[in-house]
């Protein structure tokens, strides 16, 4: 937790590499692990029982209370018995039928003697003397006896003890954040409430003189802004609490007041626009002056330069005020830090290896990631346009496509790397 509260070197929300004109960008890949070295957890931890616990982070290894099952129990409906090493060969058997049955919560009276076969329900315990459960559709019943042809092996049609889950082992490990199915792994292995992190609280700010909020008379002078219903969203579509603060004018005072009012409400924060060195770009300059900032001109299209910085000690991740820049710089940057700051672990970008349906040529030195959807015949397609400005392709696509950072020369057909936005988080 520390590095990030209060800075360090290889903090690279403060130690701003240096970037006299004509250096050379910074490589995705770097500024990645940048990132990944200066996040660490930034949210206390609660216990919940299982069932609040959908979308939470684990703040521990949840181990396994007890086995699943807890004892070996029948898969299927039918008689229990003692396997045999002659049964093996094939022939049918005949066995003395014990009375009662063992049923799911409802164990058999006694235990099963040799040549005796119990009547068995799903779900029941095994009883003690059998080990081998026959089908009720392969057996045969005559007055007190039962006749099947015997399965193959001794321990068919049983589940044995511990084969979920064995009591005492590690089900989900710390960071894990938790979905419906892992609540079912919880709540069998015996483990009723967890510790958890508290949601990171994620601030989420516009700036910018032109900006007006959506509602507003279509007529008005403006843009609207589209970044913070857009951010809100994705920041709670990825698990955190989104705190909205509104949209600041290009102005300091404006600026500072807002960024005063996020850190006091949040974990961290996300400004768009203001954040290239221009004369109105004031959360890169109240950073400079008044917190910490790192601006990495990062080797990324689309992009502008990403501002990282702090104030009052909580994390700044300045975006571009472009949508679609600042949508992809969310999900490729923000995204992983926030995860691990949420107490989770860094996601990689898994993406799948898909045949194009376009033709493309780019140059070297940057890491290109085009908005793409699936065709119904399975491969990808890109939006018609790169602009940049365009948020009708964010909302026409299903994913990205990454380019590597060289020169590269796609043919239709070839293989190219979509990820789509549900590995992305945004399910
Ligand atoms: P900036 O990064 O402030 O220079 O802004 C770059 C471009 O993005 C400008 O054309 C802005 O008008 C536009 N822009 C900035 N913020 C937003 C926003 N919240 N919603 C829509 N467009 C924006
Ligand atoms: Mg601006």
């Amino acid at each position: 937790m520390s590095r990030l509260l209060r800075g360090g070197r290889d903090d690279c929300f403060a130690a701003a590499p240096s970037l006299p004109p004509g250096v050379d960008w910074t490589p995705v890949d770097d500024a990645l692990a940048g990132l990944r070295a200066a996040s660490a957890p930034l949210t206390d931890c609660e216990e919940l029982p299982i069932a609040a616990c959908d979308g939470r982070r684990l703040a521990l290894d949840a181990v396994a209370a007890r086995a699943n099952p807890p004892a070996a129990n029948a898969a299927v409906d039918g008689y229990a018995f003692a396997f045999a090493e002659d049964m093996a060969a094939g022939d049918d058997v005949t066995l003395t039928l014990a009375p009662g049955r063992a049923a799911a919560g409802h164990p058999a009276p006694a235990p099963v003697g040799p040549g005796r076969a119990i009547r068995i329900l799903t779900g029941a315990e095994i009883p003690v003397g059998a080990d081998t459960v026959v089908l009720q559709e392969e057996s045969r019943i005559d007055g007190e006896a039962v006749t099947f042809r015997p399965p193959r092996r001794r321990g068919a049609n049983v589940r044995p003890a511990g084969e979920d889950a064995k009591a005492g082992a590690v089900l989900l490990p710390a960071g894990r954040r938790l979905s419906p199915q892992d609540l079912a792994r919880l709540a069998v292995a015996g483990v009723g409430r967890a510790l958890v992190h508290r949601p990171l609280r994620v601030a989420v700010l516009s700036t910018g003189d032109e900006l007006i909020q959506p509602g507003a008379d279509p007529a008005s002078p403006g843009i609207f802004d589209a970044n913070r219903p857009m951010l809100l969203a994705l920041v709670a579509r990825l698990g955190h609490e989104a705190v909205d603060l509104g949209v600041a004018p290009d102005d300091a005072g404006r600026v500072r007041a807002a960024l005063e009012e996020a850190s006091n409400r949040a974990d961290v924060i996300i400004t768009t626009g203001g954040a290239s060195a221009g004369d109105e770009d004031h959360v890169s300059r109240l950073l400079t002056s008044d917190g910490s900032l790192a601006t990495w001109r990062i080797a990324v299209k689309p992009g502008r330069p990403l501002v990282l910085g702090r104030w009052q000690g909580r994390p700044v991740f300045g975006l571009p005020g472009n949508p679609v820049a600042a949508f992809v710089c969310a999900l490729v940057f923000a995204r992983p830090a926030l995860e691990v700051m949420a107490g989770g672990r860094w996601p990689e970008r898994r993406g799948v290896a898909m045949p194009a349906a376009f033709s493309l040529s780019k140059r070297s030195g940057r890491r290109e990631f085009l908005r793409a959807r699936l065709t119904p015949d399975g491969r990808v397609e890109r939006f018609h346009s790169e602009g940049s400005g365009l948020v009708g392709g964010l909302s026409w696509s299903e994913g990205l496509v990454e380019l590597p950072d060289e020169a590269l020369d796609i043919a239709e057909g070839d293989t190219v790397r979509f990820i789509p936005y549900a590995a992305l988080g945004i399910a």
